[in-house]
């Protein structure tokens, strides 16, 4: 297990745009205010999704796209560097129109309404590839 203590810098909340990508939306506020680090869950609607699931014997993503309005029923992610950029881990539940949910790791949404409470810290997180998971995990 890797651990480290944190100290929060700043807390925000934030009201995504409409028409604007759900994970976009956050990832350009925290490179906006050079936030390396962060914590953050959200709520509202989506005008569609597209998620992604890995595969941990291909050690593959498989996308799977909803083109379907949906509610965002919950929402959390992290903010860190893959790659040196600012990237939103996004995981989401999303709810359909009979209540039936999807959910999975958020690649893209297009918003139609969202909520947000990011917790943002000083220590930076950064992601790179484990050779076990095959995944971007962190250091
Ligand atoms: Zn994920």
């Amino acid at each position: 297990m890797h651990v480290r203590e944190l100290s929060p810098s700043r807390e925000f909340f934030l009201r995504l745009e409409t028409g604007q990508d759900w994970r976009g939306e956050i990832e350009a506020f925290a490179e906006a205010e050079e936030i390396d680090a962060a914590w953050f869950h959200a709520m509202g609607a989506v005008q569609d999704a597209e998620l992604l699931f890995y595969d941990q014997d291909e050690k593959s993503y498989e996308s799977i796209f909803f083109d379907e309005p949906l509610e965002m029923a919950a929402c959390v992610g992290n903010i860190g560097f893959l790659d040196d950029e600012r990237f939103a881990h996004t995981h989401a539940v999303l709810s359909r129109e009979t209540g039936g949910t999807l959910a999975g790791h958020l690649n893209s949404a297009t918003v139609f309404a969202g909520e947000a409470h990011l917790r943002a810290f000083e220590t930076p997180l950064v992601r790179s590839f484990d050779e076990t998971t095959e995944l971007d995990l962190w250091l």
